[in-house]
């Protein structure tokens, strides 16, 4: 069924809510919703349900019922909706009088784009032919195992919902965070009058999908070894820059295998017959941007690795999510190096956007960011993230071998204080030589040779002490800043260390990795 609106929700998504991706479910459920199917929804607690129904309800016309079995988190959602410029009322027993009066004034002047109401309201016959007067297009249901008497939470009145639909003939988009089996079946028959709803059923967690990120040292050499190890698979490599793509898959082609670039800024039709290809082979690999993979539904997408680093922990999920629909295991690897962590801050710094959201930004990057300098189990990590607790999966690299740590409390304030008394003013490059008490030109001439700090840090070595320094990125210890390309800041995060109030802890394996392979420099 065509949506019958131009509206794009992905738009409404940043201009009303202020958010600027979907959570995991949350696009394929609006989708759906907006389409006029039928659905059922079930999302773990914090997923974003609310979302599901109120931005489909300010993409179609008239206006959506949302029901609902808890006033307090009514009137939240109210008010929030309201300071976001959003038309929406509540009909409960905790409305005062005018706050009723203005309901039904913006009902009748056609205004109202969400209407929420207690499940009690619907034992009057007057709210029926509310419902209809206001040209109601949806009913939401939030809660929607309230309608299963073996449920701890059953509510009689949900019952009459499922009337309340047949009377209006509008769909219906129940929503639900616990949902066993029989309970949905159950929901399927009282609301749904027994006809099976489009129904998507997401935890976040994707179980098949093996995560493993590596520090970038020759990321050309890693992708290709990656690819060789799963010669004939069909999987996708995630390059930050169109460049890189076609450089990557002629490097591949030349070890032998099928693969082809894409980006944005194709022809339309080369990038048709690369999705087309895609689709059809077995075995392609595609090198691409972010532009690929929206329209991509192949179930059997074997792997997917990223060249450089995603924007945030979101489009990380995102883009690995593509492998492995079909639930047969499936393979991720994930490179990132400081000049990925100094690209996607100054990308941050340098945009567009309002300071609060730059800051959304960079919080957004750190939680991938934690994520990849992680010191245990990464799914657990990445549920966290999401709000869903769970046991260490047993399917990642750090389950696969738990890494050697140590307290890096002490390393970690002899690079802070380098950093500090030369004015935050230096790249790690030179901070590590003051570290090491090397002397060059460029240390003498500032008298660097005279500091306290000189030369105190000669326990590590060079590669050594620049996996420091990325781990210290990786926490967001220090940042590259924004306007004196190369120089090292502070942050507030890293002022209980180096007080000695908080110790950190760095992982060993990263540092003994390092000193075997020197890093490159890209
Ligand atoms: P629940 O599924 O438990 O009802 P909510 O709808 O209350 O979850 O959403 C949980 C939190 O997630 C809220 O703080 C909401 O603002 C936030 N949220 C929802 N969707 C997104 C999104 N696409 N991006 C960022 N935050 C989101
Ligand atoms: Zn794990």
């Amino acid at each position: 069924m065509a949506p019958d609106t131009a509206i794009d929700p992905a738009d409404l998504l940043a201009s009303v809510f202020g958010f600027h991706s979907f959570r995991p479910g949350q696009e394929e459920i609006v989708r759906a919703v907006i389409a006029g199917r039928d659905t059922l929804a079930i999302m773990p607690t914090g997923g974003g349900k609310s979302l599901c129904f109120q931005l489909p309800a300010l993409c179609l016309d008239g206006m959506t019922v949302v029901i609902s079995p808890l006033i307090a988190l009514m009137r939240d959602q109210v008010r929030a909706l309201r300071e976001a410029g959003v038309e929406a009322g509540a009909l409960t027993s905790g409305n005062t009088e005018e706050e009723t009066e203005d309901v039904f004034q913006a009902i009748d002047d056609g205004r109202l784009k969400l209407l929420y109401i207690a499940p009690e309201r619907l034992a009057s016959s007057a709210t029926q032919s509310l419902l209809k007067r206001a040209h109601t297009r949806l009913i939401a249901v939030d809660e929607a195992h309230c309608v299963s008497q073996w449920g701890h939470d059953f509510r009689p009145d949900y019952l009459r919902i499922g009337e309340l639909k047949r009377v209006l003939g509008v769909p219906l988009a129940a929503f639900t965070a616990t949902a066993d089996e029989e309970t949905r079946a159950e929901i399927v028959t009282r609301l749904f009058g027994g006809t099976q709803p489009a129904t998507f059923l997401r935890g976040f967690d994707r179980p098949n999908i093996h995560l493993a990120f590596a520090p970038k040292d020759q990321p050309r050499r890693q992708i290709l070894d990656f690819a060789a190890a799963r010669r004939g698979q069909s999987g996708i490599v995630y390059c930050a820059s169109r460049a890189r793509t076609e450089t990557l898959a002629a490097a591949l082609r030349e070890a032998g295998h099928p693969a082809c670039h894409y980006h944005g800024g194709m022809d339309p039709d080369d990038r048709r017959e690369v999705e087309a290809r895609f689709q059809r082979e077995d075995g392609l690999i595609v090198v691409a941007t972010v532009a690929f993979g929206m329209g991509i539904d192949k179930p059997d997408i074997r792997w997917v690795a990223h060249a450089d680093l995603p924007k945030s922990i979101e489009g990380y999920y995102q883009e690995i999510g593509r492998a492995g629909r079909d639930g047969a295991p499936a393979e991720t690897l994930t490179l990132y190096g400081p000049d990925d962590i100094r690209f996607r801050r100054s990308q941050i710094d340098e945009g567009l956007a309002p300071p609060d959201r730059k800051a959304a930004d960079h919080a957004r990057l750190n939680a991938l960011l934690g994520l990849a300098e992680a010191t245990s189990c990464r799914r657990q990590r990445l549920l966290a993230y999401f709000g869903e607790s769970s046991d260490p999966c047993g399917n990642c690299d750090l389950c696969d071998h738990p890494p050697d740590l140590f307290d890096g409390t002490e390393a970690v304030r002899k690079a802070l204080s380098a950093a500090l008394r030369t004015g935050e003013s230096f790249g790690a490059g030179h901070l590590i030589e003051i570290l090491l008490g090397n002397e060059n030109d460029r240390i003498r001439a500032r008298g660097h040779d005279r500091l306290p700090t000189f030369g105190v840090g000669r326990e590590l070595s060079r590669p050594q002490w620049q996996a420091v320094f990325r781990q210290m990125l990786g926490h967001d210890l220090i940042r590259p800043d924004g306007e004196r390309h190369g120089a090292l800041v502070m942050t507030e995060r890293a002022r209980p260390i180096l007080r000695g109030e908080e110790a950190i802890t760095l992982r060993r394996d990263l540092i003994q990795r390092a000193k075997a392979k020197p890093v490159a420099r890209a």
